[in-house]
C-alpha cells in the first residue's frame, strides 16, 4: 500500500493570490526596475532548526521568485559564532528542500564575505562614517537614551580616522580581548529611531566558527552584514518581518554609504504566530536541552522537522502558508487551520487501514476453528488507483474496548449484548455472551457472525447501526502507536507564563504525549516504510515512526478524523 501522488485540484502550488508584496514585485518588474531581474533569498541563522513561521518566510522567499521568473539564493546567517553549528545548517537544507524548494548552487553563507565585509567597514572608516568605541556594553546602552530622550555622545566618537582605523585593524588582529572595543556607525545619537544611534556594526568574539574556525575574532552584526550580503548576491527584493521596519533606514544606509553596486530593498510582512505554539527558537531549544520533548523533531514540536516525522506532509503545509496569506499587519492564526489542511490533504493521499489501539477479543463461536479467509478491502474509497488489498479474517476478532458497553445508554449504536453490529468490509456480526474474569473485569466477547452477510451486508437488506473495525486476532500485529495533544495547555503560551511571571515550561501540557503499547495492526502495516502515512479506520491519520523495529511498528497519531475548524474563523 502506498500514497495517493495525484496532486489535489486546490494545491494551488504557483498560482498565489495577489498580496502586498506581490504587488510591489509586481510594479518593479513592470518599471524595469534591476533590469526587471527578481532575487530574493531566504536567510536562516543555523542556530536552531527551522519552524512553521520559517515555512511561510520560505514559502514567500522562494515563490515569489519563481512566480516573476527570478531565482531565491539559501543564505546562512551565521555571524553569531557561539550559537551556531554545522548539525542546524543540515537540517535547514533538508527541511527546505523536503518542503519543496530548490536553490540549485546558490548555497551561500555570511561567512564567506567576512573579508568583503571587513573591506566595506574600512571604507566607512575611511570616509569617517565609523568609529571604534572603547565604552563598555553597559556603558554604550546607558548612552543609547530611550524612546523620550536623546542618546549621548560616546567621548570616543571624534577618534580621527588614522586612530580609527588602526584600532580596528588590530581588533582584528586579535590584539584586544572580548568586549574591548567596538565598531559603530556615526550616524545621530539623537536619531529619534534609537536603531540609528550610532549602531555597532562589529563586536570582537574569541569564538570558534563552524565555517571560519579561528581565522576572524570580530564579528559583523546582523544589521550589518545583512544589507551588505543582499547587495552582494544581487538580491532585489529582502523580505523580512515587521519587527525589522526600524531597521530599514540603517539597512538603506549602510547600502548607501558603503557605495554597493547593488541596491537591494527591504520589505517587510507580519510574521506568523499560531496560538498554542512558541515560536522562538532560543524557547524551543529550552525545550530540547532540558528534555521536555525528545529533540528538535519530536512530534509536537512545532518545527518542520517535528511536523515530518509526525505526518505533515509539505503540501499541507504549503497550503496552509497559502491560506495564512501575506499581511502587513501582526495576527494569531487558529492551530486548527493548520490541521484542517493537513487533514484535508492526507483524506486525499492516505491508504485506509485498520488498527485497533485497545484491543477486546471478540470469539465467533460458529466460525469454523482453524479457519481463515482473505477479505479484499479498497486501499481508498474514492481513489480507485490506489488498488485493493487483502485483510484476513478468523474466528478470533479484535475490535476497539471502547466500542463494546455492557449496559449501553440510548445514544450507543455499537456492540452490546444481543446486538449486531458490522465489522468493516467483512461480515454481520451479534455479540452473544460477555466472559468476565473471577474480578469481575471485562475478558472477551462471544458472538456469532452470518456467513451470508460477506462484505458487510446482509442479502436480506437488514440494517445495523454502526461499523465498527476491527483485525484478526491470530494474523495482527502488534503495534506501538503515540498519541499527542497540544504541548501546551494555553493558547498564547508566551503571553500567559510572562503575565505570571512564571516559566514557559510550567505551562506545558502533561498530557501531550501517550503512548499505547498493545495496539494491533492489520498484518499489511507490519513493516511500513519509514513516514508511511495511513488513514487507520475511524481513528484518525497515523505515521510509520523512524522507531519502528521489526515486528514492532510505532505510528504517530498526525491528527485526528475530527475537523474541529470552522472555515471563517482567523
Ligand atoms: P532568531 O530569534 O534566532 O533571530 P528567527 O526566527 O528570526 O529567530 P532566522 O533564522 O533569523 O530566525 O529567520 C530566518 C527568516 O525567517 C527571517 O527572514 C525571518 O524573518 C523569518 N521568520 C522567522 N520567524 C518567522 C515567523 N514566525 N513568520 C514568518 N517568518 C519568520
Ligand atoms: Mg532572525
Amino acid at each position: 500500500m502506498s500514497e495517493v501522488n495525484t496532486p489535489a485540484p486546490d494545491v494551488r502550488d504557483g498560482a498565489e493570490p495577489r498580496d502586498f508584496i506581490r504587488e510591489i514585485v509586481a510594479a518593479d518588474v513592470a518599471a524595469g526596475k534591476n533590469g526587471g531581474a527578481v532575487v530574493t533569498r531566504f536567510p536562516p541563522e543555523p542556530n536552531g532548526y527551522l519552524h512553521i513561521g520559517h515555512a511561510k518566510a520560505i514559502c514567500l522567499d522562494f515563490r515569489v521568485a519563481n512566480e516573476f521568473g527570478g531565482h531565491c539564493n539559501l543564505r546562512f546567517d551565521d555571524t553569531n559564532p557561539v550559537k551556531e553549528d554545522v548539525e542546524y545548517v543540515d537540517s535547514i537544507k533538508d527541511d527546505v528542500r523536503w518542503l519543496g524548494f530548490e536553490w540549485d548552487d546558490r548555497e551561500y553563507y555570511a561567512s564567506d564575505y567576512y573579508e568583503q565585509l571587513y573591506g566595506f567597514a574600512v571604507r566607512l572608516i575611511e570616509k569617517g562614517l565609523a568609529y571604534v568605541d572603547s565604552l563598555n556594553a553597559d556603558e554604550i546602552r546607558a548612552h543609547r537614551g530611550t524612546l523620550t530622550e536623546p542618546g549621548k555622545e560616546s567621548p570616543f566618537r571624534a577618534r580621527p580616522i588614522a586612530e580609527n582605523l588602526d584600532l580596528f585593524a588590530r581588533m582584528r588582529a586579535g590584539e584586544f580581548p572580548d568586549g574591548a572595543h567596538v565598531l559603530r556607525a556615526k550616524i545621530d545619537m539623537r536619531a529619534p529611531n534609537i536603531t540609528m544611534r550610532d549602531p555597532v556594526l562589529y563586536r570582537i568574539r574569541h569564538a570558534h566558527h563552524h565555517r571560519t574556525g579561528g581565522t576572524w575574532c570580530i564579528y559583523p552584526m546582523y544589521d550589518f552584514a545583512h544589507p551588505l550580503s543582499d547587495a552582494i548576491e544581487g538580491v532585489t527584493h529582502s523580505f523580512c518581518t515587521l519587527e525589522y521596519v526600524d531597521h530599514r533606514p540603517l539597512y538603506d544606509w549602510i547600502i548607501t554609504h558603503c557605495g554597493t553596486p547593488a541596491t537591494p530593498r527591504q520589505y517587510e510582512f507580519a510574521r506568523l504566530n499560531l496560538n498554542y505554539t512558541i515560536m522562538s527558537k532560543r524557547k524551543l531549544l529550552q525545550l530540547v536541552e532540558q528534555k521536555h520533548v525528545g529533540g528538535w523533531d519530536d512530534p509536537r514540536m512545532p518545527t518542520i522537522s517535528g511536523m515530518r516525522r509526525r505526518g505533515y506532509t509539505a503540501e499541507a503545509i504549503r497550503e496552509f502558508c497559502t491560506r495564512v496569506g501575506i499581511a502587513k499587519k501582526e495576527n494569531i492564526i487558529d492551530i486548527g487551520l493548520l490541521e484542517h489542511c493537513v487533514r484535508e490533504d492526507l483524506n486525499r493521499r492516505a491508504p485506509r487501514a485498520m488498527a485497533v489501539l485497545r484491543p477486546l477479543k471478540l470469539v465467533l463461536t460458529n466460525y469454523p476453528e482453524g479457519h481463515s479467509e482473505q477479505l479484499e478491502m479498497v486501499n481508498h474509497p474514492d481513489q480507485p488507483d490506489a488498488g485493493r488489498r487483502r485483510v484476513p479474517f478468523s474466528r478470533e476478532i479484535y475490535i476497539e474496548r471502547d466500542d463494546f458497553l455492557e449496559d449501553p445508554p440510548k445514544k450507543f449504536f455499537r456492540l452490546a449484548p444481543g446486538r449486531e453490529v458490522r465489522l468493516r468490509s467483512a461480515y454481520l456480526v451479534t455479540c452473544t455472551e460477555v466472559v468476565k474474569n473471577a474480578a469481575g473485569e471485562l475478558v472477551e466477547l462471544r458472538g456469532t457472525y452470518d456467513p451470508a452477510t460477506r462484505g458487510g451486508d446482509a442479502p436480506d437488506g437488514r440494517k445495523v447501526k454502526a461499523t465498527l473495525h476491527w483485525v484478526s486476532a491470530s494474523h495482527a500485529v502488534d503495534a506501538e502507536v503515540r498519541l499527542y495533544e497540544r504541548l501546551f495547555t494555553v493558547e498564547d503560551p508566551d503571553g500567559a507564563a510572562a503575565k505570571a511571571s512564571a516559566e514557559l515550561t510550567t505551562l506545558l501540557n502533561p498530557a501531550s504525549l501517550e503512548v499505547v503499547t498493545g495496539g494491533k495492526v492489520e498484518p499489511s502495516l507490519g513493516t511500513p516504510a519509514a513516514g508511511a502515512r495511513y488513514q487507520f479506520e475511524r481513528l484518525g491519520y497515523f505515521a510509520a515512526d523512524r522507531d519502528s523495529r521489526d515486528g514492532m511498528p510505532v505510528f504517530n497519531r498526525t491528527v485526528s478524523l475530527k475537523d474541529g475548524f470552522k472555515s471563517g474563523t482567523p
